[in-house]
């Protein structure tokens, strides 16, 4: 069986502040990408890519046009926050759809400054 990747792309708008940094409210568009592996099957896929954007897409529409810090309930909702976050929640919904893909990473890039990324 070939392992393969595939990935989705996503856009949201949100607010946030960090404590830590001391820097006050401010927005950024963010850039999500989720990647998934799995082995190739039926139909010459690994998953439907509308299966994942069942998953995906809700989450993102809770973060868009939010405040991080409230939405997340965290002082510090840095880059790496949401990917963990979203990583938490994008596992759930693979286990609950019982989808034979896993995982492989998710990037999330904060304005033109920088990006944060999970590897599993
Ligand atoms: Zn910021």
């Amino acid at each position: 069986m070939v392992k393969m990747i595939v990935g989705v792309e996503y856009h949201f708008n949100a607010s946030h502040a960090l404590e830590i940094l001391k820097e006050p409210l401010h927005g950024h568009t963010y850039e999500v990408r989720v990647e998934v592996r799995g082995e190739l099957g039926e139909g010459n896929m690994i998953v439907d890519f509308l299966i994942l954007d069942k998953i995906i897409r809700p989450l993102i529409e809770k973060l868009d046009h939010s405040h991080l810090n409230n939405l997340l309930k965290c002082s510090n909702p840095t880059a790496e926050y949401v990917a963990k976050w979203l990583a938490d929640e994008i596992s759930k919904g693979l286990r609950e759809r019982d989808l034979r893909v896993e995982l492989h990473s998710i990037y999330v890039r904060e304005g033109k400054e920088g990006w944060a990324k999970i590897e599993f």
